[in-house]
């Protein structure tokens, strides 16, 4: 059977990644998304199993030090991780999945799994990011600048992946994200 495809989606925080990641989802709901273990506190709405495995320190740890992790980095002074089984799994089960993960980790997944496609979310520019972020509301004034120091950094290594894709317009770029990952997936049609 041939494995699976894997995505890999990053972009700054307040380019709207994960709005457009449901999207993405809804128009494809067999695509798997590979939820990541993290040492950071579980916002208000999210589930813990779902959007992410909220774990301490230590078992983070431990995970790291058993070889457990694909790729694991620290983003905004926590850390997150991809476990190595759960993405082995659906891929040698020849389903496609997606890793929403930062430049770092997409990096390290790149030199393990070289036919990742890599998929950059980006906001128009920096003015924009930081209103949208402000907006959001989901963080203080202190992990809002670290955040947004990051968000230039990110901004910088666009140029690594596969695709860019600028989000100007949510439903134009959710589009966009659509077609680009249907290409990969529905070859024989293109
Ligand atoms: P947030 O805390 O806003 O959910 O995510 C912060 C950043 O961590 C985002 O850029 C997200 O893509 C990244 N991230 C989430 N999971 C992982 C992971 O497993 N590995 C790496 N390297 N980054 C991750």
């Amino acid at each position: 059977m041939p494995r699976g495809n894997l995505f890999i989606l990053s972009g700054p925080a307040g380019a709207g990644k994960g709005t457009l990641r449901k999207m993405l989802f809804r128009e494809m709901p067999d695509l798997v998304f590979s939820v990541s273990c993290t040492t950071r506190e579980r916002r208000t709405g999210e589930t813990d199993g779902k959007d992410y495995y909220y774990i301490s320190r230590d078992d983070f740890g431990r995970m790291i030090t058993r070889g457990e992790f694909l790729e694991w980095a620290d983003v905004h002074g926590n850390y997150y991780g991809t476990r190595k089984s759960d993405v082995e799994r659906v891929l040698g089960e020849g389903r496609d999945i997606l890793l929403e993960i930062d430049v770092q980790g997409c990096r390290l997944v790149k030199s393990r799994k070289p036919d990742a496609i890599r998929i950059f979310i980006t906001a128009p520019s920096l003015d924009e990011l930081e209103d949208r972020l402000e907006e959001r509301g989901t963080e203080s004034r202190a992990q809002l600048d670290v955040r947004l120091r990051n968000a230039a950094m990110e901004m910088r290594h666009a140029r690594e992946y596969d695709h860019i894709i600028v989000n100007d317009a949510i439903s134009r770029a959710g589009g966009e994200l659509i077609e680009t990952v249907k290409r990969y997936r529905e070859p024989e049609q293109n």
